[in-house]
């Protein structure tokens, strides 16, 4: 019987590599984990986490406006971002420190290196250019931010430099029409940027309900959000102390930052994966399997390297699901339909299941739908409305979808998942007594249809 170092070896730190590892060695198997830059991936490091304490800093803009109306008189303000990032780097630091001591303590062997791979059960190891060889090798590396190949790209910076800038840009621009660059134009106009969002589609969130997007984009105008649809960049060029970004339409905007969220990519390039006969897709994407499982068959791949849903809560599931098939004896498949996700724009949207679009192009639809101020505007004066929708498939009854913008959309959306998870009808849902007063007791009392 061949013998290997590892049962298992991870090369990745991230969401999905981390509880991929994790379980395994809690499984009993021999683990070891490489990452060449910071336990956590991007999520912990540059994703999620510290993009979330930048909405909450931003956030404070609107509400400092709308305690106004319910009496407050707030002196002086200022804001500082450099201490915003010293607390943010420490909270994420501190969480670092929590991903590396859990797998520590599981029994993972961490390498804090880069990793290659070297064959089907070898991996190579650019600390100390050694190779290891393991049973099972697990590709858990990522994306990066992907740039157009735009003229003065280069002056350009991501999500990645977004979160460690100096000094917060006076006037920015934010390229792209995703998850990545609606809420960083959210951010940077919520702290007191002047900000110019610029997606070349005509409408931005793409994929999502068209109602939901329409709601989303007046909302951040009404912010102060420049928002320009159908327009895109044609050079970037440095003037002096500041940027003069030239767009197709033919506005030049002068900016002192102009950051690119125009997607991501799978950091797949020199892993050495295909010479070892992996498969990978034209994006550059790990080919798996319903049970992450590459060409090879003792190489596997989980989160944003394989092209399938690219949100931490899924990495985790793809991971975990990998350890139950792989070392607990269970073959297990990832559950990708009906992932609840939210977009911490400013409103926030939470949603789940099919947008009307999609369900329409499926069979007949029911939509039930209430835009409302919510109470926490009435008084302070604000004008933003909720957005909260239905889809209803008109025979089963089922709820095919549920689509919320306004404040707290995201926590509402993790429950209403279950809900749609569950296959509840809108029947289920007009049986559920409502929670007074809150904004979500409209998602159970829709009486009739719109459409
Ligand atoms: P997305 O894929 O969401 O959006 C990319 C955007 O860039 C789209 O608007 C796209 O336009 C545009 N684009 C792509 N290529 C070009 C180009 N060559 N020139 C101009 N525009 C271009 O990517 P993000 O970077 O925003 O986010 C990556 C992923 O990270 C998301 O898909 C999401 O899964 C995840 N994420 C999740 C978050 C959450 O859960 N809250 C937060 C942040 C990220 P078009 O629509 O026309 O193709």
């Amino acid at each position: 019987m061949t013998s290997f170092d590892y049962d298992l070896f991870v090369i990745g730190g991230g969401s999905g590599g981390v509880r991929a590892a994790r379980m395994s060695a809690q499984m009993g198997a021999r683990v070891g984990l490489a990452e060449e830059h910071r336990f956590g991936g991007t999520c912990v490091i540059r994703g999620c986490v510290p993009k979330k304490l930048l909405v909450y800093a931003a956030s404070f803009a609107s509400a400092f406006e709308d305690a106004a109306g319910f009496g407050w008189t707030l002196g002086q303000r200022s804001f500082d971002w450099t201490k915003l990032i010293a607390a943010k780097d420490a909270e994420i630091a501190r969480l670092e420190g929590v991903y590396a001591r859990n797998l520590d303590a599981a029994g993972v062997e961490l390498h804090r290196c880069r990793a290659t791979v070297a064959g089907p059960h070898e991996v190579r190891l650019a600390g100390n250019d050694r190779a290891v060889t393991a049973k099972h090798i697990l590709i858990a590396t990522g994306g990066a931010p992907f740039v157009p190949d735009v003229p003065g790209a280069h002056h350009a910076i991501t999500s990645n430099e977004a979160f460690d800038l100096p000094h917060l840009p006076g006037r920015v621009a934010v390229i792209g029409g995703g998850y990545i660059a609606s809420e960083f134009a959210g951010i940077f106009n919520g702290l007191g940027a002047q900000t110019t969002q610029i997606y070349r589609g005509k409408l931005f969130l793409r994929g999502f309900d068209e109602e939901v997007r329409l709601h989303v984009a007046e909302a951040m105008r009404a912010r102060g959000v420049d928002l320009r649809f159908g327009d895109d960049v044609a050079a970037i060029d440095r003037e002096g102390d500041h940027l003069s970004l030239r767009l197709t339409g033919g506005d030049v905007l002068a900016v002192d930052a102009v950051m690119y969220a125009t997607g991501r990519r799978p950091a797949t390039r020199g892993l050495g994966l295909e010479e070892a006969g992996v498969r990978l897709t034209e994006g550059g994407a790990v080919e798996v399997d319903g049970f992450s499982q590459s060409a090879v068959p003792s190489i596997y791949a989980v989160g944003d390297v394989t092209d399938r849903l690219a949100l931490t809560p899924v990495a985790i599931r793809e991971g975990a699901a990998f350890a139950e098939t792989v070392f607990g004896g269970r073959p297990t498949q990832a559950d990708h339909s009906d992932v609840a996700t939210a977009v911490f724009t400013q409103p926030e949207i939470g949603t789940v299941g099919l947008t009307e679009e999609q369900a329409r192009a499926e069979g007949p639809v029911e939509i039930y739908r209430a835009a409302f101020r919510p109470m926490m505007n009435t008084i302070s004066g604000r004008d933003e409305r909720m957005l909260m929708k239905l889809v209803v498939a008109k025979d089963s009854r089922r709820v095919l979808g549920v689509h919320v913008v306004g404040p707290s959309a995201g926590e509402m959306i993790q429950l209403a998942g279950i809900a749609v998870k569950m296959r509840a009808t809108k029947e289920d849902f007009d049986r559920t007594v409502a929670v007074h007063p809150t904004a979500a007791e409209e998602l159970v009392t829709l009486r009739d249809p719109v459409a």
